[in-house]
């Protein structure tokens, strides 16, 4: 199966397509990890990308393209590939069409991660990476415990970095761009009906179960709030065909009531934890900026 999974920074779409990709015997592909693979290996894709990298440009999106359609080719992604992190924008999605037509493998779904903006500041906030073993715990939500705060790499307990993008600071400006270029993408694929959309907040295990379902097709993948919407529209449609005035109005207001509390609350606490968190996370970015 053919997946791509799209989300916000912080819906846990890295670890879903991880759990995936074991559980289905398919690849993961991450533009990160292949653009960092082909760097190493020093392949002629690889040697483009670390000029611009070095140079500080974007690695663009042909670069990118060539790399999918290399690592595409392996026999491993024969039965299937889960890409995560790519598509991120209109044009991509449309380049990255393009290239799955041409190979004969077009995506069989696209799963939405659905999480709350507040929830996401919070889970970036407490993520970390041990600089060791790579793993990526949540100091909020999945602290090292057990057996797993034994780092398989030290023996010790792992060594706990924060991204240098993680911070409070950046994270709104992620979401904000992920709201203004990688959100059009839901319409993209839906109008393709490949689009499946889950509630990707919870337990990891619970989520998991959701997207499993998700691409059985099973109803119950369908959020309740979707599911409202869709029988809703379902409802709607018989009676009339086009909305009326009043309807869209009321619809447009009701969306616009939901979603400004939402954009002021994540500001608010953005502002509030920054304080709050400032000491500590200083001592940490020194930390981090030896290492990174
Ligand atoms: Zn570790």
């Amino acid at each position: 199966m053919r997946i791509v999974l799209l989300g916000a920074p912080g819906s846990g779409k890295g670890t879903q397509a991880h759990r995936l990709a074991e559980s289905r015997g398919i690849p993961q592909i991450s533009t990160g990890d292949l653009l960092r693979a082909a760097v190493t290996r020093g392949t002629p894709l690889g040697l483009q990308a670390k000029a611009a990298m070095e140079s500080g440009a974007l690695v663009d999106d042909a670069l990118v393209l060539g790399m999918i359609r290399e690592r595409l080719a392996d026999p491993d992604a024969r039965a299937g590939f889960i890409l995560d992190g790519f598509p991120r924008n209109l044009v991509q999605a449309a380049a990255l069409d393009g290239l799955l037509a041409e190979l004969g493998q077009p995506l069989d779904a696209v799963v939405q991660f659905e999480v709350a903006n507040d929830e996401l500041v919070r889970r970036i906030s407490g993520r970390r990476t041990c600089a060791d073993c790579g793993r990526v715990f949540n100091v909020l939500t999945s602290p090292p415990s057990g057996a797993a705060a034994v780092c398989p790499r030290t023996g010790a307990a792992h060594r706990l970095m924060q991204r240098a993008d993680d911070n409070e600071v950046t994270v709104a400006e992620r979401l904000r761009v992920y709201a203004q270029k990688t959100r059009p993408l839901t319409e993209f694929y839906r109008k393709r009906g490949i689009l499946r959309v889950i509630n990707a907040e919870g337990p990891v295990d619970a989520v998991a179960q959701r997207l499993a379902d998700a691409l059985t097709g099973a109803p119950a993948a369908t959020p309740a709030a979707a599911r409202v919407r869709k029988s809703a529209a379902k409802r709607a449609r018989p009676k009339s065909a086009a909305p009326t005035k009043a309807r869209r109005g009321r619809a447009a207001r009701s969306t616009a009531r939901r979603a400004k509390p939402a954009r002021k609350a994540v500001r608010v606490r953005t502002a509030r934890k920054k304080r709050a968190a400032a000491p500590r996370r200083r001592k940490s970015g020194a930390r981090r900026g030896t290492r990174r």
